[in-house]
Parts: structure tokens; C-alpha cells; sequence
């Protein structure tokens, strides 16, 4: 499988995050990416594909064009104020407060584009956030081009950003500008399969009223995890979308056999769908030793999910997103794609 590798990978690298009232260092970090490719060169793999420039077209066709200039921008203007440290607001245009993106105070101005404190703004965010989004379309262009599958080994992650929202560790969102862009060049419809532990609620709300797109997310609960507002099962879509929206939440405790009787009980609807392309939003974050998860999939369950995603049989994009146990997640990475391979 052809494996795209966002060489700014590494670029993002926040100091810290806010975590259930505490600061602590940045679960979403480059080392995570660092551990995947030590793995990736033990099992041979050795050969990385580099992203192609894509420009920001795809990116605008589902960012508003206001948020993506605050993200290419803000760093600058935060350094030329003096700052020095990463930017995380601390005030949030939530409740009805006026979001005014233009205010002149920045802490204000990223309080209107962001909805959690997980997410800091550093020198080097959009270069990773933006090679992401290429990595991923570059992904694309490899399944357009006749490959069975693609791989977009890329942070920062992007499944929570939602058109003109950061949150979540994600800044722009590769996996619905992937599934648009496959649109664009000439799919009629597209399913993104979301198996990251959290809700992928920015690519639900992104595509919610639409129903050549049909999202599928099977998630910890919303009860009781991130991104608790959205990722109920009554969240079908809207309007035209009424139907083209899946979610599935499962309990605390979750394990692989559970997770996947729910991926094959809603096989034949996407079966049904009749899509063109496949875009997998890759979390790992179910494994059992995920410090900010709950289900409990093992190392051997991944390469099952690989073939369980295999069986859907069309051309598939494989982006990644989510995963925090740093030293398996290459392993767990590597089983799904393998599963993935062996399934042919
Ligand atoms: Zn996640």
C-alpha cells in the first residue's frame, strides 16, 4: 500500500494542553508519528511517498475562507505582539456572545474559532495542519490513479475541526477535504468510515445536510466523552442529508467483538449507499491502553478491523487521525492496513 508521509509532520508541536482542569503536556505530539514510522522500518517498510501541493482550493471547498486565514495568519500576529508561548484562548465566544473574528484582541479573536482548550496554536501548526490536508489529498490522487488503497500518515489529526472550528487536536479537517475533493474530481458519492475512538462530529457537521456524502462514525459515547455536545445515534443528517448520517456510540468498556457486530449490522446500508470511494478516518485511540479512551481493543483486533474494512470492497483512503499510546500505536496502525492487504 502506498503510504504518504506529511514530512512537516512534526512542525505542530504544542507545549501543553488543558485536560480535565490540569496542564499537561500535549498527548497529540510528533513522537507519535516518530514511533509509527520506527515500526513502519521494522517491518520493512521503508518507502514514503511526499505529499503533492494541492494549493488551497481543496481546502476553501469545505473551510470557511475567514477561519482558514485565521489559521495560516494567527501565529504571526500573536509572535509580532510580543508572545511567546503557544496561543490557547482562554475566553470563548460560546452562549450567545457576540463572535466577532476580526476582534483586535487575539486570544479573543481564536476564542471565536475554537470550541475546546485541548488545541494550541504554535509556530508551527499551519505548516503541519496544511501538509496534512495535502497528505491526505495526495492519498486520494493514488486511489484515483488505480491504487486499491492509500495511506495518509500525517498529523495533526483533523476528524473534529468542523468548516470554520478548531478543537480537538484538529486544525483543518483532511479527511472531509479528502472526501470532498474526491467529489470534485468525479465520485458520485463517497462513505467516510470514522473508527477513531471520539465522534468525528466536524466531518458529521460538515456534511450534514448532504447525501452524496454518507458519514459513519462508531464512537465512545457522548455521555461521557469527547466531544460530548454531538455523536448521538439521533443525529441523522438534515434535509437532504436526512439518512446520510451514522453514528454509532458505544459504552465505556467497549470491546472489538462488540465494535464490529455494529460495523457489520450497518454493512449492507452502506452497501447500499453505492459509493464510490472509501475514506477511513484512522484512530487507534480504541486500544486498551489509550490514556484518554475507554474501549479495549488489542493489538491482534486491529488486523480484523483491516479486513472487516477490506470487505466493503472499494478503492479506499486511509487517513490518520487519533491514537495516544505511543509505543503499540504503530504496531496498530500497521495491523489495519495489513488486514487490509491480506483481505484481497
Ligand atoms: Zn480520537
Amino acid at each position: 500500500m502506498r503510504v504518504i508521509l506529511n514530512t512537516n509532520y512534526a512542525s505542530h508541536n504544542g507545549a501543553g494542553e488543558v485536560h480535565h482542569g490540569e496542564l499537561v503536556p500535549c498527548f497529540e505530539n510528533p513522537t507519535r508519528i516518530d514511533s509509527i514510522l520506527q515500526t513502519f522500518k521494522a517491518y520493512g517498510v521503508t518507502e514514503y511517498q511526499t505529499p503533492e501541493d494541492f494549493g488551497l482550493e481543496p481546502i476553501l471547498a469545505v473551510h470557511d475562507s475567514d477561519y482558514v486565514d485565521f489559521l495560516q495568519h494567527i501565529w504571526q500576529e500573536w509572535q509580532a505582539a510580543g508572545n511567546t508561548v503557544d496561543l490557547i484562548p482562554y475566553i470563548w465566544s460560546a452562549s450567545g456572545l457576540p463572535a466577532n473574528h476580526n476582534h483586535p484582541s487575539l486570544n479573543a479573536r481564536a476564542g471565536t474559532y475554537a470550541f475546546s482548550s485541548d488545541s494550541p496554536i504554535t509556530a508551527g501548526t499551519w505548516e503541519s495542519t496544511y501538509w496534512a490536508a495535502q497528505s491526505a489529498l495526495t492519498a486520494l490522487q493514488q486511489v484515483n490513479q488505480g491504487q486499491r488503497a492509500a495511506f495518509s500518515l500525517s498529523r495533526p489529526p483533523g476528524h473534529h475541526a468542523h468548516a470554520g472550528l478548531y478543537g480537538g487536536y484538529c486544525y483543518l479537517n483532511s479527511t472531509a477535504i479528502a472526501a470532498q475533493a474526491a467529489l470534485t474530481q468525479g465520485a458520485s458519492k463517497v462513505c467516510v468510515l470514522d473508527v477513531d475512538y471520539h465522534h468525528g462530529n466536524g466531518t458529521q457537521d460538515i456534511f450534514y445536510p448532504r447525501s452524496d456524502v454518507l458519514t459513519v462514525s462508531l464512537h465512545g459515547h457522548p455521555d461521557t466523552n469527547f466531544p460530548y455536545f454531538l455523536g448521538y445515534d439521533t443525529e441523522i443528517g438534515t434535509g437532504d442529508g436526512e439518512g446520510y448520517n451514522i453514528n454509532i456510540p458505544l459504552p465505556d468498556g467497549t470491546a472489538f467483538s462488540t465494535w464490529s457486530k455494529q460495523l457489520h449490522d450497518i454493512s449492507d446500508r452502506i452497501h447500499a449507499f453505492g459509493a464510490d470511494v472509501l475514506i477511513v478516518a484512522l484512530g487507534v485511540d480504541t486500544f486498551e491502553g489509550d490514556p484518554i479512551s475507554k474501549f479495549t481493543f488489542t493489538t491482534a483486533d486491529y488486523l480484523t478491523m483491516g479486513q472487516q474494512i477490506a470487505a466493503f470492497n472499494l478503492p479506499t483512503v486511509f487517513i490518520m487521525e487519533g491514537g495516544y499510546d505511543v509505543g503499540p500505536i504503530g504496531e496498530n496502525v500497521y495491523n489495519v492496513l495489513a488486514g487490509f492487504e491480506l483481505a484481497k
